[in-house]
């Protein structure tokens, strides 16, 4: 049989990355495969600051592709992730230090309070994990620190075995930490802009995030410091916009799409929220705020409709009992609703990542290779 990439791919989808059950093709490790002839040539691409990791993948890699029959000779170049190319508005901000092992940090924000951006940030990452990511949540709403509770943790944080890192929570398959673990709840009202800044840097240095497909963020309601200071720490992938379909809520919607925009990161668009009500006993569907007005503004915008998401008792019971609905009763109807949110993120980070991929010719990341 002559070689070809997909046997490559192959052989090397059977390298496990050390430490997960993860393939290195699929986790998105591999890249820039060429095949010619009987040669092959790629590269290794991890993380930065974990070199004995990627020797452990160079090494079985190379003896994986060597077991087909037939092949020649072997060129395999191995680097640490380089740092991310700096965004238009913050050149040279970008702190490569941080979240080497990340592919993506999504934001999830709103324009006001109340609307349900953290409901809609937890389960958002319990459905990416569900789909198979690799995915964290980084709480970091310090006015209103209600994850740990929507996640059903009401214990501290551990460190690891140096005492200098923080060793996030595993719940439904999603990485996690929250500022309120690292602030007093009552003092965090009182927060100024730098404080808020060095917290959440904090926890994007601190934290043992390790490799992630992508880490979403539930960021503070407003346009303010935090958003800034993620905006220029790290390369956001892009912004998910939490509305319900009142004007006000819509009108401060706008005004963070347009922050966003404004920082150089790419809104992936919008979720309504308490979109409507379905009647639990004549199943009809009730319009309580209005509805279709995230829809309306999405379109005017410009940005994409990522799905409408109705007001529900069992969402926030779920959020009270510390079981999101999409891991508590992932088949129900509104648990869909979530999860096709979530495919909707990930079509959005699978289109960002072929670009790139277009743009340095290499093979693009876990979203786009799994469609
Ligand atoms: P935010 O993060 O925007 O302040 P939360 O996610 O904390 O909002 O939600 C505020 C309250 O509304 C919570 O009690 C939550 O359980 C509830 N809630 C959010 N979304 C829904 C929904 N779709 N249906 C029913 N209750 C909801």
């Amino acid at each position: 049989m002559p070689l070809d990439r997909d046997l490559v791919l192959a052989a090397l989808g059977r390298v496990r990355y050390p430490g997960f059950t993860r393939d290195i093709v699929s986790s998105g490790v591999v890249r820039d495969l060429i095949v010619e002839g009987a040669n092959v040539a790629f590269r290794i691409e991890i993380g930065a600051g974990n070199p004995a990791v990627l020797g452990t993948i160079e090494r079985e890699a190379r003896a994986a592709v060597e077991a087909i029959p037939g092949v020649g000779r072997i060129a395999i170049g191995t680097q640490a992730r380089p740092a991310a190319p700096p965004s238009a508005a913050a050149p040279g901000a970008l702190d490569a230090g941080l979240l080497p092992g990340v592919q993506h940090v999504i934001a999830v924000a709103s324009g006001k309070g109340g609307v349900g951006k953290s409901t809609v940030a937890v389960n958002l990452a319990a459905g990416l994990a569900r789909r198979g990511a690799r995915t964290g949540l980084l709480d970091a709403d310090i006015y209103g620190p209600s994850i740990p509770l929507m996640m059903g943790i009401d214990e501290r944080p551990d460190l690891d075995a140096t005492g200098r890192a923080i060793v996030p929570f595993d719940r439904f398959g999603v990485r996690f930490m929250s500022l309120g673990f690292l602030v007093d709840k009552d003092a965090a009202v009182i927060w100024r802009g730098p404080m808020v800044m060095k917290a959440i840097e904090q926890l994007l240095r601190d934290v043992l995030w390790g490799e992630l497909d992508v880490l979403v963020v539930d960021m503070p309601p407003g346009t303010g410091d935090a958003q800034l200071t993620l905006s220029q720490k790290v390369r956001l992938s892009g912004a998910v916009i939490v509305t319900t379909p009142q004007d006000v809520a819509l009108a401060d919607a706008i005004k963070g799409v347009a922050m966003f925009r404004k920082v150089d990161v790419p809104v992936l668009g919008i979720v309504e929220n308490m979109s409507y009500f379905a009647c639990p006993h004549c199943g009809k569907r009730a319009d309580v705020f209005g509805h279709g007005g995230g829809r309306r503004e999405a379109d005017r915008l410009n940005a994409p409709f990522l799905g409408e998401i109705p007001l529900d008792a069992a969402i926030r019971e779920g959020g009270d009992r510390g079981k999101p609905i999409v891991a508590d009763s992932p088949d129900s109807p509104l648990a869909k609703a979530f999860l096709d949110v979530a495919e909707r993120v990930e079509a959005a980070l699978a289109e960002g990542e072929a670009k790139q991929a277009r743009d340095s010719a290499g093979l693009g990341g876990w979203f786009s290779r799994r469609r």
